[in-house]
């Protein structure tokens, strides 16, 4: 089948807008050291612009008031947000919000849509995504949270590690076993839980990111212990026992935005690593002409180009084939990317030496962040045996290998009668 990752011209003329935007309105903010109350404030007349140009929540539907685009699309947008974590709230596309609004457009009760959805979609509410639980979250069948029913209630006993976005997070998406014994991908259930419920404790934990807790305005992330927390019956979203595969269906297109927001980090880090190759002369010339150098900028462009177009790829599979057809692409792009984006921000650092260190130049804290990449979102391991294991049910396993070249000449001699 033929590849088309173009978009038509109207959407180019989006693209360049939204281009233009970044630069000139959202990375400015970078420099300010906000908190999040104070870059929520600061970027309202911008949310506004984006409302009224119709990129808003992009990502959903038109029925829901996003603009439908399909995910090369999205892709190509996101591309151009990557460049500042500031930008996707900008847009009503960040994580973990993005994800949590799909789920309850996908699965919401009316009472929860006009309840949670309709503030989420409007900007002025924010959730969070609970499910990890410390050294297992690479395998959810081993989470221990319960849900346990009490008359027309359910209560919650458990604890969450590494929860982002909960110190402004109105709403939490717990994921908890409600049924231990039933088939080990039936057992949870997604609860929606505001987080001012009695029982819900915060500690906020540091991070490579964000060294003291809250010091980031958009990352931020806290262990969270459900101590008897206690919720009505309708709390639950999307029906007992299918937290699994609603969490499957929103991690997958999510994934692809995430990778591509890592293209956009690499072409920042490229361009501060050209940049600096043409500004600065060493050892009797530029640092251009360094062949190392040379080096450098030739195996991140094409790292990069390699791991945009595989990304794309994937956004152009489940337009065409579904997310299903597409989870093998969905998962390489993941541990495909990450390392492009640690290797080409460590040259940006590298080639501007103390100054690439230092904290005046982004470079640093990009580099921190994309340490993350490899973790969050499914360690890059427990993709590579997906994809591993996906690849190798195309293939038998044979008594002689089919190269064997002793077998295959005596089947081509007896094929061609040469030497008969
Ligand atoms: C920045 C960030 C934001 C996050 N936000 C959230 C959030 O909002 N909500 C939430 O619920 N969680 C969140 N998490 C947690 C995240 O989902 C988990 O960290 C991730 O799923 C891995 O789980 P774990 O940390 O428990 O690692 P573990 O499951 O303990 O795994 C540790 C290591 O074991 C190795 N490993 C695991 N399985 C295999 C395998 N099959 N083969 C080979 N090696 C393997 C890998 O190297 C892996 O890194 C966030 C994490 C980060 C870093």
């Amino acid at each position: 089948m033929p590849w088309d990752f173009s978009a038509d011209p109207e959407f180019e003329r989006e693209i360049e807008w939204m281009t233009a935007f970044v630069k000139e309105e959202i990375l400015p903010l970078e420099t300010l050291d906000l908190d999040f109350a104070a870059y929520h404030r600061l970027t309202a007349p911008l949310r506004q612009e984006v409302k009224d140009r119709g990129l808003w929540a992009a990502f959903l539907g038109p029925e829901l008031g996003g603009a439908g685009f399909g995910q090369v699309k999205l892709a190509l947008m996101h591309e151009v947000l990557g460049a500042t974590e500031l930008a996707p709230p900008v847009f009503g596309s960040q994580a973990p919000d993005s994800g949590n609004i799909e789920l309850l457009a996908l699965a919401g009760t009316p009472a929860q849509r006009e309840r949670w959805l309709a503030p989420l979609l409007a900007g002025e509410a924010f959730s969070a995504f609970s499910m990890t639980e410390q050294g297992t979250g690479s395998d959810p069948t081993q989470f221990t949270t319960s849900a346990v029913r009490d008359g027309d209630d359910w209560v919650i006993t458990g604890r969450k590690y590494y929860v982002s976005a909960t110190s402004r997070a109105d709403v939490h998406v717990v994921m908890a076993v409600t049924d231990p014994d039933a088939d080990r991908r039936k057992r949870a259930t997604l609860f929606l839980v505001p987080s001012d419920t009695p029982g819900i404790e915060l500690r906020p934990i540091g991070s490579m990111n964000d060294p003291v807790p809250g010091c980031s305005p958009i990352h931020s992330q806290s262990e969270v212990l459900y101590d008897g927390v206690r919720i009505a019956g309708e709390a639950i979203l999307g029906g007992r026992g299918g937290a699994f595969a609603l969490a499957q269906r929103r991690l997958g297109p999510g994934r692809i935005h995430h990778c591509m927001r890592w293209v956009g980090v690499c072409r920042r880090a490229f361009d501060a690593l050209c940049e600096r190759a043409v500004s600065v002369s060493v050892h009797g010339g530029p640092l251009a002409d360094k062949q190392m150098v040379q080096t450098w900028i030739a195996e991140s462009a094409a790292a990069i180009e390699a791991f945009r177009l595989l990304t794309l790829q994937a956004a152009w599979k489940v337009d065409t084939q579904g997310v299903k057809a597409s989870l093998t692409d969905i998962a390489m792009i993941k541990y495909a990317g990450a390392p492009v984006m640690h290797d080409v921000i460590d040259r940006a650092i590298q080639i501007h030496g103390s100054l690439g260190y230092s904290t005046d130049l982004p470079l640093e804290g990009m580099y921190r962040w994309a340490r993350a990449s490899r973790i969050y979102d499914g360690p890059d391991e427990v993709h590579k045996v997906t994809v591993a294991k996906r690849i190798m049910r195309g293939y038998e396993a044979t008594d002689v290998p089919t190269e064997h070249i002793p077998t295959r000449r005596a089947a081509a001699l007896a094929r061609s009668g040469v030497g008969a």
